[in-house]
């Protein structure tokens, strides 16, 4: 974290961190959301709240979660409206998960918001199932690990929270493979999307976590 003295110099920043399932996008959008102090939004997250706490977006989201695909857009993009005008995105915010398609983003850009970059984190398919078969994630706050890269201190149990970190339904290799496959029709033109806008910064994926996140952070600051 950056003190900084001169409030002039600050300004909003939004970010979109885009990859597959597994690309280790939620990990640096936390690690992101840390170093420059803006929330990261997590769409999945937020589905998952409302699955778990069964509200109406949760009870039509939850087979379609379950399924690997993608939830509809007007309930997705509703509920990120409601998130972003929260008193805490206005200096800015991490997108992570959403857009998952192109008319997602355009409704960003209907809705006037201005996109400073976007960071794709590319990963072989073939890593991404090793990855998210051990991947762990927390019941209580959303909270991503995994038992080999970013082990809980304690097993089976959230550093932050003290809630439950379990494997999610949805990274069973069956559902993993219907993940990729939306993700390569629906999610991966973005790629194309924001690279015409200027916007893109790619990332490789690095087999160290750290080595990754400075990558990030370095086209963060680019
Ligand atoms: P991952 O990127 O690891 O697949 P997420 O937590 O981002 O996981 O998303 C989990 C699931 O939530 C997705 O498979 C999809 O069903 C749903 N979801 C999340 N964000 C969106 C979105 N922007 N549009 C549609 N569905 C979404
Ligand atoms: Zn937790």
């Amino acid at each position: 974290m950056h003190g900084n003295n001169d409030e002039s110099v600050v300004r909003v920043m939004n970010l979109i961190l885009l990859g597959a399932p597994g690309s280790g996008k939620g990990t640096h959008a936390e690690f992101i959301s840390e170093s420059l102090g803006i929330p990261q939004i997590s769409t999945g997250n937020i589905l998952r709240e409302a699955v778990k706490n069964g509200t109406e977006s949760g009870l039509k989201a939850k087979s379609i979660m379950e399924a690997g695909g993608l939830v509809p857009d007007e309930i997705v993009i509703g509920v990120l409206k409601d998130r972003i005008a929260g008193a805490d995105c206005k200096d800015g915010y991490i997108l992570d998960g959403f857009p998952r398609n192109v008319a997602q983003a355009k409704a960003l850009e209907e809705m006037g918001i201005t996109i400073d970059r976007v960071i794709n984190i590319e990963v072989p398919d073939e890593k991404i199932r090793q990855r998210l078969s051990g991947r762990r994630v927390c019941e209580g706050c959303g909270a991503s690990y995994h038992v080999e890269y970013k082990p809980t201190k304690k097993d089976g149990v959230c550093d932050k929270c003290g809630g439950a970190a379990v494997l999610r339904k949805d990274d069973a290799p069956e559902t993993v493979i219907e993940r990729l496959k939306t993700y390569h029709e629906l999610t991966s033109p973005l790629i194309e999307f924001y690279e015409n806008k200027g916007k893109l910064h790619k990332v490789t994926g690095q087999e160290d976590v750290g080595d990754t996140k400075k990558l990030v952070l370095d086209a963060i600051n680019a």
